[in-house]
Order: structure tokens, then C-alpha cells, then sequence
């Protein structure tokens, strides 16, 4: 092992960037990796170069990025950009990069490696033309790139937040096809009254939601099944409403159901994870600080349970202070200090989330495919109809199903399709998600060369010929 750090931190978004500047505080040597070329994660991606044009069409919540990127730069963390982690462990971890990989041995891991949009397997979503829209926003946020006449599909606050940007840009959008379900609103009333503890995020949404009601855009709610039309490329949107069937033709459809936690790294690592029936995905079990059940790990942020920006950087920072305790740099009691207004403005943050998971809870028919002919695994290219054959011959869960289909053996490891395998088994074996299991993921967690694996010992070697 080359180097030796006290905390070794996955992802450089809020999470990632709070929970080095905390550990910094109390002296620890901290090394962070992540895969972009700067400090930012999904919601500050970019915000370093992002000149003021891109940054006002991007919002006051991206902007609010800057003074955390700015004070993780201060904080005297080594960054590791461009670094794809493959492997994590008791020892530390491992990295690739265009600049040369490497192995750290660390003290303590936190992983922060954020959440991924939520599958939306319905027919056609793997047709060229048909992205997601935190896809169509990551390119608008790193490179200003947007796209006239697409049709935005789906639920959730990211779907309106894009569209709202994408209006504020004066970007043209084709319609909105909202499959918030009509029950979901009456569920979610009752968790307003707690909601209104975090007003300033509730008055965003409904100002998202007028602009939206404001602009020409179309919207076409309670819709209940999609399918996205093309031969080489998508050419149309056809969908079931209240009223039958509709269709639009186009050539750009942005899907978006939510966001899940991107939950391979930890599941690699080995720790305990449970299925959180709100947020329908399974998230690591963790305290209050981010313990994860093995206590060289932490996990803080959206990939510890969808709880947004603001309270991503409160768990990092909770997860960052915790690791100076557990490493013997800070006592109880000053943890216990710098915790509680942590814990709870955080608790403020989370006020919202009840309302909004049961408001925006992705129907079932849009989380799991009914029709045979759904891709549900893309690297594989597994089908609805493989799956529910494999279920009919006996197969219990996610990893019995690698052998009969290879479903979850491609480039992504699973990372795509989990949730939807788990939740499409679940459908068809009467079984609960929790019971079915998700799958046994393995390092490396990222597709890596021999080269990586085996580093520059090889290469040397050669070289000695
Ligand atoms: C596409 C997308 C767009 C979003 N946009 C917004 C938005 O505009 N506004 C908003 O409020 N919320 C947005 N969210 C929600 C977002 O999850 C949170 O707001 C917030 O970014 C969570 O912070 P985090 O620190 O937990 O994770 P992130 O900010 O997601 O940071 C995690 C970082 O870890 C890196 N990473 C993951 N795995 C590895 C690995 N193996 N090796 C190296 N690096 C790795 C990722 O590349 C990423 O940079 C978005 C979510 C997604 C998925």
C-alpha cells in the first residue's frame, strides 16, 4: 500500500465535500475521489467554471454550491478528480483515473456516492432520442447543451426543476405527460402538517409548479402507461389517460421518476442495508452519524437515503465529525456539541420528505414492466418476459436469475436495473422486496482493466522484460 490517510471520502458532493471540511477540522489527513473533473456531485456539478448566465438559469440552490466548494478547496483535503473508485474496504480503497490509479490505506471510509434516477422500464426507453432528465440536465449544467421539443415524462421534484430550468433558458418543451398518481395526492395530505416545518423548500416546489402552469407548455396528468415509439430512433410518445389513448410525435423524450441510492458501493462493502418502503429502494442501514454496521464505514448523503442537498451536507458533516471521534481525535462530548444543531437542522430538512416520497411515489406499472417486451436489464438486455420465465421456473431472487438470464453481470454490475429486478420479482413471487434481496455485488464495482487490478507491479515488470 502506497499512502496512508485518516479518512478516505467517495464523492465530492455536498456529502462528500462537508464530510472532508468536518474531518479537516479536527486535523485528520483526508483524500476524496470522485469521478468528475471538479468538486460538486449532481446538484453542484460544475459550479467552479459555471459562469453567471448558466448559473441564473440554474438557480439560487446551484449557486449555494460555491461557498461549500470554496471551503472544501480551503480545508487542505487532497482531491482526487477525475478518480473512478473500484474497490473499498477495512484496509482503504481503490481508484482508477486517466492520470494513473492507485491504492490508499485509510482509517475510516465515508461513501457519499450519491443517487441515481430511479429505472423507467417502459417500452422504447432504451431507443436512441429517450434519456433521462437528470441526464438532459447534467448536460445543461456542465455544458450548456439543451434540446428544443422534448416531451418530459414522469413525477417527482428533479422532473420539475428541469423543466423549469429548461423554461427559464427559453427552451422549448414539446409537453409534460405527469404520472403523479391522483390517489397520492390525498395520501400525501397527510403528511403536509410536518411538511410545513420546512416552508422555503415547500413554496419552491409550488413556484416550480406555477411556472410550469404559467408557461404554454402542455400537461397531460394521471397519465397511467407510456410507450415510447420508434424503429432506429424514438419518433412518437404514446400514452393512456383518464380519456384512452394519446400520441405525440417527437423526437426527444426525458424520463424521470425519482432518485434512489446509488447503493452498489455500499452493497459491495458488505454492510447491512434494509428496504425503505417510502422510498421504495433499499438504502444502508445507518445512525445518526452515518455508522454503516461495519465501523471502519460511513455513509452519508443521497446514497444513505434520499434526503436532498441541504441535508446531504448536514450528514456529511455529522459523518466527518464522527470519524474524529471514532479515530480517537475528538471526545463525546464535542461530538455530542458539534452534533446537535446538525441533527437538528437536518431533522428540518427531512420535514418535507414524508410529503413528497408519498406525493411523487412512482405507480407500480411504471416501476415494474407488464408488458413481455420491456428491456429491464440494459447490459444484457434481459426482457420482462426473461425474468418472468426464470420466476415461473423456480428462480427466487436477483442472484439465482444471473445464471438462468445474466441479468445485473454487465457493465453496470446491476447498478441500472437492481431496483427493477428486485421489484419485478417481488410482482410476480408474491414475495417482499426486503425477502427477495438485491444483488451480491463484487469488486470490482466498476468496470477496471487487469491493469488497474494488478497496478504497476505488471508494468514494470514488462518493461524489465
Ligand atoms: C442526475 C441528478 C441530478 C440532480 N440534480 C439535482 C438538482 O439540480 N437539485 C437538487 O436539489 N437535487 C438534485 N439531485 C438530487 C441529488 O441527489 C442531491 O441533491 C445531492 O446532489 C446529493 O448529494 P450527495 O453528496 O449525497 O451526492 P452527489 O451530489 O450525487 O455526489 C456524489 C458524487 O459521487 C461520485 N461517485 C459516485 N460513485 C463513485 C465512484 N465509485 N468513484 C468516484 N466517484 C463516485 C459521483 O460522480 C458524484 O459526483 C440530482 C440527482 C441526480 C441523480
Amino acid at each position: 500500500m502506497s499512502q496512508r490517510v485518516d479518512l478516505a471520502v467517495l464523492g465530492s458532493g455536498p456529502a462528500g465535500m462537508a464530510a472532508a471540511v468536518a474531518a479537516r477540522r479536527h486535523g485528520l489527513s483526508v483524500a476524496l475521489f470522485d469521478e468528475q473533473e471538479g468538486p460538486g456531485g449532481q446538484i453542484y456539478r460544475g459550479i467552479e467554471s459555471a459562469e453567471a448566465g448558466r448559473t441564473a438559469i440554474l438557480g439560487p440552490d446551484y449557486a449555494a454550491g460555491r461557498p461549500l466548494a470554496a471551503a472544501f478547496r480551503a480545508s487542505g483535503a487532497t482531491h482526487h478528480p477525475r478518480a473512478t473508485v473500484w474497490r473499498i474496504g477495512e484496509d482503504g480503497l481503490s481508484w482508477t483515473s486517466p492520470d494513473g490509479g492507485g491504492e490508499i490505506e485509510a482509517g475510516r471510509v465515508v461513501v457519499a456516492g450519491g443517487a441515481m434516477e430511479r429505472p423507467f422500464p417502459v417500452k422504447g426507453w432504451t431507443l436512441p432520442g429517450v434519456m433521462t432528465a437528470g441526464a438532459a440536465q447534467i448536460l445543461l449544467k456542465s455544458a450548456g447543451r439543451v434540446a428544443d421539443d422534448a416531451v418530459f415524462i414522469g413525477c417527482g421534484p428533479l422532473l420539475a426543476l428541469v423543466a423549469t430550468q429548461y423554461l427559464k433558458a427559453g427552451v422549448r418543451i414539446r409537453a409534460i405527460l405527469d404520472t403523479t398518481q391522483p390517489r397520492s395526492g390525498m395520501a400525501a395530505l397527510g403528511h403536509l402538517p410536518a411538511a410545513l416545518a420546512a416552508p422555503a423548500a415547500l413554496a419552491k416546489g409550488i413556484g416550480m409548479l406555477a411556472r410550469i402552469a404559467a408557461s404554454q407548455v402542455k400537461v397531460f396528468r394521471r397519465v397511467e402507461k407510456v410507450e415510447l415509439l420508434g424503429e432506429a430512433r424514438l419518433s412518437a410518445v404514446r400514452w393512456r389517460g383518464p380519456d384512452g389513448w394519446h400520441e405525440i410525435a417527437t423526437e426527444r423524450a426525458f424520463l424521470h421518476q425519482g432518485v434512489i441510492p446509488n447503493v452498489n458501493t455500499t452493497m459491495a462493502a458488505g454492510c447491512r442495508h434494509v428496504w425503505d418502503e417510502r422510498q421504495l429502494s433499499f438504502r444502508p442501514e445507518t445512525d445518526d452519524f452515518g455508522r454503516t454496521s461495519l465501523d471502519w464505514l460511513l455513509a452519508a448523503g443521497d446514497g444513505a437515503g434520499i434526503a436532498g442537498a441541504k441535508a446531504a451536507a448536514l450528514s456529511g458533516a455529522l459523518a466527518g465529525h464522527a470519524a474524529a471521534h471514532d479515530l480517537g481525535r475528538l471526545d463525546a462530548a464535542g461530538l455530542e456539541t458539534l452534533a446537535r444543531p446538525l441533527i437538528r437542522a437536518r431533522r428540518r430538512e427531512l420535514a418535507l420528505r414524508p410529503f413528497l416520497d408519498t406525493l411523487y411515489r412512482p405507480a407500480q406499472a411504471m416501476r415494474v414492466p407488464q408488458d413481455d417486451d420491456v428491456v429491464v436489464c440494459r447490459c444484457e438486455e434481459v426482457l420482462r418476459g426473461d425474468v418472468a420465465r426464470a420466476v415461473a421456473e423456480g428462480c427466487p431472487g436477483p442472484n439465482q436469475l444471473k445464471s438462468f438470464t445474466r441479468a445485473g453481470m454487465g457493465p453496470c454490475q446491476g447498478r441500472l436495473c437492481g431496483h427493477t429486478i428486485v421489484e419485478t420479482i417481488a410482482a410476480l413471487s408474491g414475495a417482499e422486496p426486503e425477502a427477495v434481496g438485491y444483488y451480491r455485488i463484487r469488486m470490482p464495482m466498476k468496470p477496471v482493466t487487469v491493469g488497474d487490478i494488478v497496478g504497476p507491479t505488471i508494468l514494470k515488470e514488462e518493461n524489465h522484460g
